[in-house]
């Protein structure tokens, strides 16, 4: 049981008018898989473990999100924006490091040479450096792109790499991860922050947006219960 998540969601619980015991920890779950069930009036909550390091607002917005379902009650859309938000960043981002990959940028649909020039010239005047860019062997269905500093490299997931995907939802993820090398790390009160607001600001102006997340949504869902 993990303390500090046990007090997070007992809150939670109190304030939804519940009167579980709350019992809670993380669970190294391969996906990022949350679940939460009632059995002889006792509430298991059991988080990923990737959350772990997640500010508190996060779990306490998952509370929210898992408990409201309990409940039948409507979710807060605050709750699954800061929720949605957070693990978005996870998703595109975080713990590729498993993934091995063939150093080929041609795929079987798209050339990610040919969409790093056109991005580069589109929104960077030319101005990032090619970095080496590869798809991914496995087909991260989590992980959409990471950009590696140390090797200076952007790995795309292959699971991108089909006939049905838009063109523009590997333009998104390659301007994505171009952006993290234009802003280089950001800290914050000193942490590192991976994502900055301006981070944010600047990605949001890619035109199709909306549609990318949306659609990444859609793809990494098939397996998802509680993410949304
Ligand atoms: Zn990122």
């Amino acid at each position: 049981m993990d303390a500090k998540l046990n007090q997070i969601i007992s809150n939670v619980s109190l304030n939804l008018g519940f009167r579980y015991k709350v019992v809670s920890d993380y669970y190294p779950y391969k996906s990022i898989k949350n679940t939460a069930r009632v059995k002889k009036g006792v509430l298991y909550v059991r988080a990923s473990d990737k959350l772990k390091d997640a500010p508190q607002e996060v779990k306490e917005a998952l509370a929210y999100v898992l408990l409201s379902k309990i409940k039948g009650i409507r979710v807060a859309p605050r709750y699954k924006r800061v929720y949605n938000d957070y693990i978005h960043n996870l998703i595109i981002n975080e713990s590729f490091d498993n993934i091995k990959g063939i150093h080929e940028p041609n795929g079987s649909y798209f050339n990610l040479d040919e969409i790093f020039h056109t991005i580069n010239t589109k929104y960077f005047s030319n101005e990032i450096t090619k970095p080496a860019l590869r798809w991914s062997k496995r087909r991260a269905y989590r992980i959409f792109g990471r950009y590696d500093r140390s090797k200076n490299e952007i790995v795309v997931s292959s699971l991108l790499d089909e006939k049905k995907t838009p063109k523009y939802v590997v333009e998104y993820i390659m301007y994505h991860e171009m952006l993290h090398i234009k802003f280089g790390f950001t800290y914050k009160r000193g942490r590192r922050k991976i994502h900055p607001g301006s981070f944010k600001k600047e990605e949001e102006k890619f035109p199709y947006y909306k549609e990318s997340i949306d659609y990444l949504k859609k793809v990494s869902g098939r397996e998802r219960k509680f993410i949304f």
